[in-house]
């Protein structure tokens, strides 16, 4: 496998934002205050990661997150990407991304970037149901996202696409419903969030008037390993499941409620996991007192699931309390095995 590439963000919270969208506060979510504007941040932020950075790493892109990139006006957008020159010609920085609004997306702007090296270009969709886009104030619709995606394949750059769950309309039907729309939109790779509800965002107001009940942790992670499974199929990578650690995420005075959890990603894969063990041991006849199950090495904490979870509940589904969970060399990747039988994590329920 490649190395994986050496991402350095710089966060431009709310930049070339229209509006503010319902349940977004990028200053909680980055913990960032100062827009990376000047070529002294570029250099600070680009400095300390390439010194950092491991030897094994790939290449290194510059990332801009957190705002509506291409929304910028124009000249401060290519004083941006003017100022990553010296870094581009060193070859110390192979190539650019950005996040951006699927509505920004117009040929005009794709001729100011044209001249620099883009390569890749995320889109917040964050739902195909026009309900649930109306309700959370987004101000564009499924067929931008559509319309953006042709354009940006069109021209070569590699996609990703950005999908929140439990937005205001949002149930899992619909979400499964977009997340299906989005595959066949086919982008690279896709990434998850669970909405939360952040202090100061519009969605906060309607959360303590009663208005918005957000996902539970439960129902969240069933719809986060629903669309893990379905992208899976459709051999579309997840990169990301779940907010990025930030010191604020953990303030209960900046986040007000939603299926908050450090670990977001490991339970649901830890869940994905757990189902499979679950289906194996239901296929033993019969049942071993002692049954081991076995998953790769750089597999077992999910099989294990946080802090164990995963073994104290198999063990009292089905009263074996000296089942075992452990590692076994040699075992494809995303496979268990126990006695002659293995199972993939990604077969149906
Ligand atoms: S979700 Fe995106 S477009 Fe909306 S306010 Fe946040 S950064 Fe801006």
């Amino acid at each position: 496998m490649p190395p994986r590439p050496l991402i350095i963000p710089i966060f431009i919270p709310h930049q070339g934002c229209p509006h503010r969208c319902i349940f977004c506060d990028q200053h909680a979510i980055t913990a960032e205050t100062a827009p990376a504007s000047t070529q002294i941040q570029l250099e600070t932020r680009i400095a300390e990661h390439l010194a950092t950075a491991g030897r094994d790493r790939g290449p290194a892109q510059v990332a801009f997150y957190g705002g509506n990139f291409l929304g910028l006006p124009r000249r401060t957008l290519t004083a941006l990407l003017e100022g990553l020159q010296p870094w581009l010609d060193r070859g110390q920085i192979a190539g650019i991304r950005f996040s951006t609004r699927p509505d920004t997306i117009t040929a005009e702007r794709l001729a100011w970037i044209a001249p620099y090296p883009i390569e890749t270009v995320e889109l917040g969709v964050q739902s195909m149901n026009e309900v649930v886009l109306d309700r959370s104030k987004r101000g564009h619709t499924a067929a931008d996202a559509r319309r953006a995606m042709e354009q940006l394949q069109t021209k070569g750059y590699q996609t990703g696409i950005q999908l929140m769950l439990g937005l205001p309309g949002d149930t899992a039907r619909r979400a499964l419903t977009s997340a299906r729309a989005v595959a066949a939109l086919g982008p690279d790779f896709v990434r998850i969030y669970p909405t939360l509800v952040l202090a100061g965002s519009a969605l906060a107001s309607a959360f303590t008037a009663g208005e918005y009940t957000p996902l539970t942790l439960t129902e969240a992670l069933d719809q986060a390993a629903m669309l893990v499974r379905l992208f899976h199929q459709h051999r579309i990578g997840v990169i990301r499941i779940g907010l990025q650690a930030a010191e604020g995420l953990e303030d209960p005075a900046v986040v007000l409620g939603g299926p908050h959890h450090p670990a977001f990603g490991h339970l649901v894969y830890a869940q994905l996991y757990r189902a499979a063990a679950h289906r194996l041991l239901a296929q033993l006849q019969p049942l071993p007192q002692a049954p081991t199950i076995y998953a790769p090495p750089h597999e077992i904490s999910r099989l294990l699931g946080h802090k164990k979870a995963n073994l104290d509940s198999l063990r009292r589904m089905f009263a074996r309390p000296r089942l075992r969970l452990a590692a076994q060399e040699g075992l494809a990747c995303e496979t268990l095995r126990c006695a002659d039988r293995t199972q993939s994590i990604w077969q149906p329920d």
